[in-house]
């Protein structure tokens, strides 16, 4: 038996630094989904084209690499922005839903489970996951740490334009038709506005051990 941990939320929200640690500290896999989506995104807008364009972004889709999952560029806003785009597409996302569900069944031999982040891991990819977490924080807490991080790359950026981008993106998630971002019924909910990431990571994993 393997353990399978969701982790879902909005961009900026702690969910990644989490997901990581926890799957360091438990010896889990990690799966950042939004790489998948980010890389299609990238894929389409690198070669000029529309990525609300149904056609190209589900051939995108389909070419993906796990090479081009390591693209350092798919860190950037741009790639976000396209990721967002490509991801109201349902043809899109039921490409990318079959690696996802395998990467949780059967995680690498030595591991002991799975933990997956996105936006729809507890609610479509994994819905018995055996620990749902929704991570989230205001969008004000959310767009400075963005702003931080962007600024810690040596990136020039505004908090005004970095909380605007934000917000479309946040719309674009929570109000598409196909998988839009919401907590699963049974999920956890971490509001990590006024927590730091390491008392976040502790109350991630009393609760993942209680459960498991
Ligand atoms: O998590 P990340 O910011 O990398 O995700 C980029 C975009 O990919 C999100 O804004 C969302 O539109 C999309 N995404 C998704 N479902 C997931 C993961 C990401 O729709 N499971």
């Amino acid at each position: 038996m393997t353990i399978v941990v969701a982790i879902d939320g909005p961009a900026a929200a702690g969910k990644g630094t989490l997901a990581r640690r926890v799957a360091a500290d438990l010896n889990l896999a990690y799966l950042d989904t939004g790489l998948l989506y980010r890389a299609t995104g990238f894929a389409v807008v690198s070669q000029g084209g529309d990525p609300s364009d149904e056609n190209l972004a589900l051939s995108a889709a389909q070419k993906l690499t796990p090479a081009d999952l390591e693209n350092e560029k798919l860190r950037y806003d741009e790639a976000a922005q396209a990721a967002s785009k490509v991801a109201v597409i349902q043809a899109v996302r039921d490409e990318l839903l079959d690696f996802q569900r395998r990467f949780a069944e059967q995680p690498p031999v030595g591991k002991k489970g799975a933990v997956l982040d996105g936006r729809d891991i507890g609610t479509v990819v994994c819905p018995d996951a055996d620990v749902k977490l929704f991570v989230t924080a205001s969008t004000e807490v959310r767009a400075q740490r963005r702003l931080k991080e962007l600024q810690d790359r040596g990136l020039e950026a505004i908090y005004a334009q970095v909380l605007q981008d934000m917000k479309d993106r946040d719309a674009r998630d929570s109000q598409r038709a196909a998988a839009p971002l919401r907590a699963a019924d049974d999920a956890v909910i971490l509001d990590t506005s006024d927590l730091d990431i390491e008392e976040v990571i502790a109350q991630a994993k009393s609760i993942i051990t209680q459960k498991t």
